[in-house]
């Protein structure tokens, strides 16, 4: 850290899975920028529970109430069993209720162009955990239910969210995508809010609906069309992970879950299993959410420089594996190698 530098407390939370080396990286980044972040380190997830913790320990929660903001490397939650994932659990603690990925062509690929940023509703819809088993002929397993939970004050609230920030970063249009035909109370409360609200913007933003299937089409089709998209949580999840693919895949996109307590940057990808320990991730996107995170605090010219270095070495060729079949000449590099080009070139 420099001399004069602004220090701001942050909680880090290094992930499971390739979380730790993706983690390394972007911190070797970010101290060499000269980043005001002054880490309280906790942990979360499987390393938690391989430690004989909670997955999501006291203390991790305590040092982000005190800091209010995180960033996050992915966690893991074991799968069926009684453990409720540790990011939903998060998100809840700290009322996170927006959640925002940005997608923009760094390395033109299959799409040019593409810059869409979906905000997600992250609270509600079908990832309340509100879900049951039902007996159907004697089988007390016989349907499993889950139930799908929108409130007005929730669409309200995201809705406002992502308009206000469309109307913030000069975005020319916002549309709405929800599922109204199918699921008419549910996701036609969600539609009927945000159109209600789209009326006190008029003039000031382009405002349209459309329906999730049709998206996911349209998506690939005519990518064009999109600007901003809001949606209910299952759908936003679903449809970031197709922008990412548009624009290279999960290792470019970065995340910030926005909330009334506190902030969580993190990627939007998980802990990649498969490659974990191998010294290859593609870190980008947690540095590109650690660039959010500096802008959030109004740390901009710092961001911008860590993204203009991330932009400089991708279009060099310089690149993790993961991105060695998108056009140009490429060097495949380490995910340590990585940080150091794009440390080389912070300029
Ligand atoms: P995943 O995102 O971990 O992996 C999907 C595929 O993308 C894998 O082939 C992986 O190798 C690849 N990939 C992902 N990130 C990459 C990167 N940075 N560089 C290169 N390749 C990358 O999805 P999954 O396998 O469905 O989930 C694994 C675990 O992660 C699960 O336990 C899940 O619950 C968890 N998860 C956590 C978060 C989070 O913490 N926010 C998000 C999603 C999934």
């Amino acid at each position: 850290m420099t001399e004069g530098t602004k220090r701001i407390p942050a909680t880090l939370i290094k992930g499971d899975g390739i979380g730790p080396e993706i983690t390394g990286a972007t911190l070797a980044v970010l101290d060499a920028l000269g980043s005001p972040f002054v880490w309280d380190e906790q942990t979360g997830g499987e390393t938690a529970i391989a430690l004989g913790l909670d997955p999501l320990p006291d203390a991790t929660l305590e040092s982000i109430r005190r800091t209010k903001l995180a960033l996050k490397g992915p966690l893991g939650t074991p799968s069926g069993g009684s453990y409720r994932s540790v990011n939903v659990r998060l998100r809840e603690a700290f009322n996170l209720f927006a959640n925002v990925r940005p997608a923009r062509t760094i390395v033109p690929g299959r799409y040019d162009g593409i810059d869409i940023i979906v905000v997600r509703e992250n609270l509600e819809g079908a990832y309340t955990g509100d879900e049951h088993w039902e007996e159907v002929e004697g089988d007390p397993k016989g349907a499993g239910v889950a139930i799908v939970r929108n409130t007005r004050k929730g669409a309200e609230r995201i809705v406002r969210y992502a308009f206000d920030m469309a109307v913030r970063l000069g975005r020319r249009k916002v549309t709405v995508v929800h599922k109204s035909n199918i699921i008419k109370i549910a996701s036609g409360l969600f539609l009927s809010v945000a159109m209600e609200i789209a009326k006190e913007y008029e003039g000031r933003l382009e405002v349209d609906s459309m329906i999730v299937d049709a998206t996911a089409e349209r998506l690939v089709t005519k990518p064009e069309i999109f600007d901003v998209i809001v949606t209910t949580n299952l759908f936003g999840d679903i449809l970031s992970d197709q922008v990412a693919g548009l624009v290279g895949g999960l290792g470019l996109i970065p995340g910030g879950n926005i909330g009334t307590e506190a902030a969580i940057f993190e990627a939007v990808h998980g802990t990649a299993p498969d490659i974990a320990g191998q010294n290859k991730a593609n870190p980008t996107a947690l540095m590109l959410s650690a660039a959010t995170m500096l802008d959030h605090v109004g740390e901009h010219e710092k961001a911008t420089r860590l993204r203009n270095a991330i932009e400089k070495t991708l279009q060099s060729g310089q690149r993790t594996g993961d991105l060695a079949r998108l056009p140009g000449t490429v060097t495949v590099l380490s995910t340590s190698d990585y940080a150091k080009a794009v440390i080389a070139n912070l300029g």
